[in-house]
């Protein structure tokens, strides 16, 4: 910890020696900060606002030369450390602490650097709800991600759409802020917020009409340059950062948003902004922009406007997130990247350099900017800029290290996370298991469709009264199904239900979408489902496996007492669903249905299905907090509401021989529980050596 001090320090000292007497004063301070309080000397020098300090731009010499290195993380979505909290185990694969390693490696390959975090910042894990609201973090308190980010020496950050999941008084408090918007008394002082300011530009209140937070912040960074005749120099450089979030959140949080605040338009915004950024100095401009890549007509409300953005004049380099991609990526399959104005190569949007670096901590974004000093002003060099994404995954799979000193001061808090996450939110009068969830048990997804249809019929009273007379049906999937073996399937015992088991039964960070389509669809839809079996001939008598390589987190079913339909596995896919009725009446073509899903769903639909389907609700939320949100809501679960309600049955039929298929071993009791009593035994070691046993099903009972 202080020997990272202690070199850069050094550093910029024996510059200052060397190469400028100008800096005399700053570097006086620092020596000085530094001898009184070690952490405070490297906020003194990095974040360094005195501008009487700083040599006139009349004083370095035409054509001196520039690099420096813009370093973005975003969407880290308090990711701290790499550790799942839903299964209790570490996961080397997400996490700060190691993307705090490449900002280590990015910084000693250039001290001409500055860091910023683009927004979805403080939620998305379970450290993330703790903090908030299990054991909300008080007004003197350091948010624990703030406490690293601070350690790691950010210069700047945004606010992503997620930062205002828990109401603007916890967002007022841990950032520091004192918003002047209605539903906040004003305070004398502001609680503590992190040592980096937060900049956001569209964003207003609606009570005086002005940006909640700071629009834009110049930061004057003091770097090193090389002067024509090749001495080096320390040279001022102001950077003006500007923030953007995505408009989405006036619907995504309007409980706590309505009448409140309300948004502008990213591109009104940096039109606005961008050229008095100019005026007071700003040498080179960046936007942070919590958004993606979308190039459809602009308008002020749309998600993603980074693509416009990239129109604005002066905007020298975009920050992205969101959509939480990797961009730059050549071998992007994303087809709305195939075109001119998008380089996916090298990181250009309209020719202007723009990063989005994954999510989780998972990526670390660089832009390396070239600029020369034309005399009056810096001029980025277009042609000699490089954006990438670095990778916390290295090229043989395996992951950089973590930075030690992470975990160290996020310890308490994650100790107090994992056992907030083992306390109970229900309980449970059965066992939700998906060891035959494949024949007919719903035991482990009822629920999960339950809490998704409740959550989309909320949403929909709420914000989308157009679509209040359709019904809403959800559907899910046995996301664990034994692909890697006898333990890979969904286990929750009866008793008490923990946040934990939570991901047991919701495995994916799926986020819930809901999508409106007619009546034929839902039959292709399941069509689509039914391929999770083969085709069976029922003259045969040798065995034959009913399970296909269709995997079984594709396999969406419907889980309510109001759907009803058969599936017939002797037919050949695409014509299996027999019977299909909503409330008992045959389900007519054009009748609407809003069907809660997931986004990774959701996004398939129209490519994989043919279905015609419009998105009418794309939450952030996760489909785990949906879910662990409706068991505290029921408290008690029981087989009867929420464990047994099948909406599918398989077509009767005899077979000549017996039909299988694999589940773990030993668990013959939970199908007999579910009431599946067609099920046997055939073999309990199916010789794979990875837990699993041969089970044949009796298709005539
Ligand atoms: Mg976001
Ligand atoms: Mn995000």
């Amino acid at each position: 910890y202080k020997t990272h001090h202690y070199k850069t320090h050094h550093y910029k000292t024996h510059h200052y020696k060397n190469h400028h007497y100008k800096n005399i004063q700053i570097k006086r301070i620092c020596l000085t900060t530094s001898m009184i309080v070690a952490s405070m000397s490297l906020v003194a020098c990095n974040n360094n606002d005195n501008d009487s300090n700083d040599p006139k731009p009349q004083q370095i010499a035409t054509n001196t030369n520039l690099n420096f290195t813009i370093l973005e993380t975003s969407d880290l979505h308090n990711n701290v450390m790499s550790y799942d909290y839903y299964k209790l185990t570490e996961d080397k694969s997400f996490g700060l602490e190691r993307t705090a390693t490449l900002i280590d490696n990015a910084r000693s390959e250039s001290a001409n650097n500055i860091l910023l975090d683009n927004g979805d910042t403080i939620q998305g894990s379970a450290l993330g709800d703790y903090q908030a609201t299990v054991s909300p973090v008080k007004c003197d308190e350091t948010l624990g991600i703030y406490k690293v980010m601070n350690d790691l020496k950010y210069d700047a950050g945004t606010i992503g759409n997620h930062e205002f999941n828990y109401g603007l008084n916890y967002l007022n408090q841990i950032t520091g802020s004192q918003f002047n918007v209605d539903g906040i008394t004003a305070s004398a002082s502001a609680c503590k917020g992190p040592d980096f300011p937060l900049v956001l530009s569209n964003v207003i209140s609606a009570r005086n009409n002005q940006p909640l937070f700071k629009p834009y912040k110049i930061i004057t960074k003091t770097f090193t340059a090389t002067t024509p005749d090749g001495k080096t120099v320390t040279v001022p450089l102001k950077i003006g950062i500007i923030g953007f979030t995505t408009p989405g959140i006036m619907q995504w949080d309007k409980k706590w948003l309505d009448g409140k605040v309300t948004t502008a338009g990213a591109k009104e915004m940096a039109e606005k902004y961008v050229p008095q950024m100019k005026t007071e100095g700003a040498d080179v401009i960046v936007a942070l922009s919590h958004g993606g890549i979308d190039t459809s007509p602009y308008s002020p409300t749309m998600e993603n406007a980074s693509w416009h953005l990239s129109q604005v004049a002066g905007i020298d380099a975009i920050l992205m997130g969101h959509t939480h991609q990797v961009f730059p990526d050549a071998s992007s399959k994303d087809t709305r990247l195939d075109q001119a104005s998008i380089d996916k190569v090298n990181g250009l949007l309209n020719n202007v350099p723009a990063v989005m670096p994954s999510f989780w901590g998972k990526g670390l974004g660089v832009i390396k900017l070239n600029l020369t000093f034309d005399g009056k002003k810096w001029v980025v060099n277009k042609n000699n800029t490089k954006v990438e994404v670095r990778t916390i995954q290295n090229a043989d799979k395996t992951f950089v290290a973590a930075n030690p000193r992470v975990a160290r001061l996020i310890q308490a808090e994650h100790n107090a996370t994992i056992n907030y996450v083992k306390t109970p939110i229900g309980t449970s009068d059965f066992s939700m298991t998906s060891y035959f969830a494949d024949v007919g048990d719903v035991s482990a997804i009822q629920v999960v469709n339950q809490a998704q249809a409740n959550y989309i019929s909320d949403y929909i009273n709420a914000n989308l009264p157009q679509y209040k007379n359709i019904p809403v049906l959800s559907v899910s999937a046995p996301f664990k199904s034994g692909f890697a073996g006898g333990s890979d399937y969904t286990d929750v015992a009866q008793g008490n239900i923990a946040i934990n088991n939570a991901a047991d039964l919701y495995l994916y960070p799926n986020t819930v979408f809901a999508v409106k389509i007619q009546g034929s669809d839902i039959k292709k839809w399941l069509e689509n489902s039914a391929k999770r079996f083969n085709q069976i001939n029922p003259s045969l008598t040798t065995p034959q496996a009913l399970i296909s390589t269709f995997p079984g987190y594709n396999f969406d079913m419907f889980t309510s007492a109001d759907v009803q339909y058969e599936i017939d596995v002797t037919k050949p896919i695409g014509s299996r669903i027999q019977n299909l009725t909503y409330k008992g009446k045959p389900i007519e073509d054009n009748a609407p249905f809003i069907i809660a899903t997931n986004n990774y769903r959701a996004s398939g639909l129209k490519e994989y299905y043919n279905i015609n389907s419009s998105n009418v609700v794309e939450s952030p939320d996760a489909n785990r907090d949906v879910l662990i949100n409706y068991i505290k809501a029921t408290k008690n679960l029981s087989l009867t509401n929420n464990g047994s309600s099948r909406s599918w049955r398989f077509v009767k039929v005899k077979t000549a021989g017996p039909v299988t298929f694999k589940s773990s071993a030993n668990k013959i009791d939970f199908a007999q529980k579910a009431g599946l009593t067609n099920i046997s035994v055939v073999n309990n070691d199916d010789g794979s050596n990875k837990g699993l046993a041969d089970y044949a099903i009796d298709l005539s009972k």
